[in-house]
């Protein structure tokens, strides 16, 4: 595992994130010794997390990945190449949710018409697909941007943003689209259902990508 870990006494540096430190961790060596004790949690959906206690696990001079001291910001960068990916997956999630909804608003009938010809089911899955399209520019506007070593925060956490919120409204006419059915396990419906809403919580929360864009953004004051 990547570790970040306090390395200069919180007193000794200006800011919090100062003073931090990026080792490589062998997990299994850790475990082995009991220093490391892994307890997965069960959630929402399958293999989503654990917790992860330390306790005295050893970091030789040689674990040190990057410079001492700037760990905070080596993860930093990492961070944005997630939001990308995440981003990437909110859209796959989304196009899944799209096509089943408007597939199945096809060729369900209802009172002699199919589903799908009722704006009510049709407007939802049409809207969530102008959102994931939407997205999608943002993701690969972040990717882009990544890609040539420029700075990329804003617009990885915004695509993370509105591809988790698209990837959720898809989400939702799907499940609305296919009635009872879409609680059937069968469907795979309810499973992404559930894994799709991850994401507006992680790898951060879309309250706290606001109040990014917020602040660094628009410079507005910092809210928290
Ligand atoms: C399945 C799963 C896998 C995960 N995997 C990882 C992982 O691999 N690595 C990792 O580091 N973390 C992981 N996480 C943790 C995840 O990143 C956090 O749960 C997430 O960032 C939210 O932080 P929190 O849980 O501390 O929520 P909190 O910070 O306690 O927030 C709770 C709620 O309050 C809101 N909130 C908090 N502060 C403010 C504010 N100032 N203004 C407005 N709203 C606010 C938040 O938006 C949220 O709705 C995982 C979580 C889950 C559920």
């Amino acid at each position: 595992m990547l570790l970040l870990a306090r390395t200069t006494l919180r007193e000794e540096v200006e800011k919090r994130t100062e003073g931090l430190s990026t080792f490589l961790v062998d997990m299994r060596a850790a475990v082995a010794d009991g220093t490391m004790t892994i307890r997965p949690i069960r959630t929402l959906m399958n293999h989503a997390t654990t917790e992860i206690f330390l306790d005295g696990v050893f970091v030789a001079e040689d674990d040190l990945v990057g410079e001492e001291g700037r760990g905070f910001r080596h993860i930093l960068d990492g961070m944005n190449a997630e939001r990308v990916l995440i981003a990437a997956e909110c859209i796959g999630d989304g196009r899944w949710f799209v096509e089943k909804a408007s597939a199945y608003a096809s060729e369900r009938v209802v009172f002699g018409r199919p589903i799908g010809q009722n704006q009510g089911v049709q407007f939802p899955i049409a809207q969530a697909h102008a959102q994931i399209e939407a997205a999608d520019l943002m993701r690969y506007k972040a990717a882009w941007l990544y890609e040539q070593g420029l700075p990329c925060g804003p617009a990885a956490n915004m695509a993370k943003l509105l591809a988790s919120e698209a990837s959720w409204a898809a989400a939702n006419a799907c499940l609305d689209t296919h009635g009872g059915f879409g609680f059937a396990e069968e469907y795979d419906i309810e499973r992404k259902f559930r894994e799709t809403r991850l994401y507006k919580v992680a790898p951060i929360s879309n309250n706290l990508v606001l109040a990014y864009v917020g602040q660094h953004v628009l410079g507005m004051p910092r809210s928290y």
